[in-house]
């Protein structure tokens, strides 16, 4: 089965570089793959689902957040999960660092948020990761469990999980974490879900720092599923790259 690549193009893009870019990806065999997913902004799925339509392209669509209340209704500014599912969102990433810690996102929204999308039939691709100073510490692992618990909230039923493990120090910082790093935080991921969630099909991933310099050695770690990408989605060339592991 192909691993997940899920491009986090964050509040970056336009038009033309959505036209660009998804021309390229419906072309190449290695991203016109309902596995490769771009979560571009949410103001540009539905020209993202045109033109995906027009050139019959296969990989998929991401939020990249969706409002904490259901359906419709008097909340100014706020997108819902139906509406999301109508522009043709597939996947939506959920808890990442940034939206934690610049957007006050609590963990009682993060339970709606994802309530909401499930109710939807949109995967949650639920990301957790410490910072440095908690790297540091003998407690990360605990730091870890702990944002995981969140999931244990989650009222609507699931059978399929995507949880990204993104260590904040690695954002965007070109420092990739040791392979051995990578596959005992995703082994403790895996652990967590067959002790708690037992009935889902966990998909796990890495993020922070992919490139294509480094995607192969990650990818082909036996525990990875996948990996969320940031700043590399947003070359065409480095993301078709990282897409060949
Ligand atoms: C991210 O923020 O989700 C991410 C993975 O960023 P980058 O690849 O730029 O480190």
């Amino acid at each position: 089965m192909s691993k997940l690549i899920i491009a986090n193009w964050k509040m970056n893009g336009s038009i033309e570089q959505i036209e660009h870019d998804l021309s390229i990806y419906a072309k190449s065999v290695y991203t016109n793959n309902p596995s490769v997913v771009l979560a571009i902004p949410n103001i540009y799925l539905y020209l993202a689902a045109q033109i995906q339509n027009k050139l019959g392209a296969k990989f998929s669509l991401a939020a990249q957040d969706v409002s904490k209340f259901r359906n419709y209704g008097a909340y100014t500014g706020e997108i819902s999960a139906s509406m999301l599912k109508e522009l043709g969102a597939k996947y939506f990433i959920i808890g990442h660092s940034e939206r934690r810690t610049y957007l006050n996102e609590t963990e009682d929204s993060l339970v709606h948020k994802i309530d909401n999308t499930l109710n939807e039939e949109i995967i949650p691709v639920f990301c957790i990761g410490e910072s440095k100073s908690i790297r540091e510490s003998v407690e990360y692992r605990d730091f870890l469990e702990n944002q995981l618990k969140t999931l244990l909230k989650v009222k609507s039923s699931f059978d399929k999980l995507v949880i990204a493990y993104e260590p904040i120090w690695a954002i965007g910082t070109g420092i990739v974490p040791t392979s051995e790093q990578i596959s005992e935080v995703l082994k403790l991921i895996k652990a967590f879900v067959q002790n708690y969630l037992p009935h889902a099909k966990i998909t796990a991933l890495y993020g922070g720092s992919v490139s294509g310099g480094n995607a192969s050695e990650i990818l082909n770690l036996p525990e990875v599923d996948g990996v969320l990408v940031g700043g590399a989605s947003l070359k065409p060339g480095d993301f078709v790259s990282i897409c060949t592991y």
